[in-house]
């Protein structure tokens, strides 16, 4: 399916274009309000509901899907060392380098600045263990990027929480709020930084 728009390659029975945010059936329709200023990148009322709209398309049709919530470390001495400007710049840096890692039909969001700042990514046609290797890639990316005008912040890291779709299981499945209980979890029981976390019971 290719959006009436930008011609962007979208997955079938999607509602919005994940590139402009136009409405795919609705043609002719303005964009929603889909782009957070700091970032550049999709808002977190849009990845929502970008996120529902790939759960329900993945559940009708038996397809794998994975979401990722994505967290900066020591995101509290961050905020102490640097001023909101400059912590603004490093997030949409940082939301640059989990773009430029990803693939294609991946959409990244950013969620919330409050602290921690979390970005959300879509991962449709995803199985559990690619979702994880998508994961280590983006940690990756972050960790060798060079901030250069992050000062103290030059280098940094980010740890991400995983959520798959369970075919098997019955009612509404949040793979946000999943993939975040996963982060919690794991940073709750291991400390470090930079790790990717999978849901205690997958
Ligand atoms: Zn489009």
């Amino acid at each position: 399916m290719i959006c009436w728009r930008c011609a962007n390659q979208v997955s079938e029975g999607g509602a919005f274009c994940p590139r402009c945010g136009h409405n795919l059936t609705e043609i002719g329709l303005s964009p929603i309000f889909v782009v957070d200023t700091a970032t550049d990148l999709f808002n977190g009322v849009f990845i929502k509901a970008m996120i529902g709209q790939e759960v329900n398309r993945a559940l009708r049709y038996r397809r794998p899907v994975a979401v990722l919530m994505v967290e900066v470390d020591h995101a509290e001495s961050m905020r102490n060392d640097l001023r909101p400007d400059e912590v603004s710049r490093l997030l949409r840096q940082i939301g640059q380098s989990l773009v430029a890692a990803l693939r294609d039909t991946d959409t990244v969001g950013f969620v919330t600045g409050s602290s921690p700042p979390t970005f959300a990514v879509v991962l449709p046609e995803t199985e559990p263990s690619e979702a994880i290797q998508v994961a280590d890639a983006l940690r990756l990316a972050v960790s060798f990027q060079d901030f250069a005008d992050g000062g103290p912040w030059q280098r940094l890291t980010v740890s991400i929480g995983t959520a798959v779709i369970n075919h098997e299981r019955l009612g509404e499945q949040d793979l946000m709020q999943e993939a975040g209980a996963a982060l919690a979890d794991g940073r709750g029981s291991e400390p470090g930084t930079n790790r990717t976390f999978v849901p205690a019971r997958a």
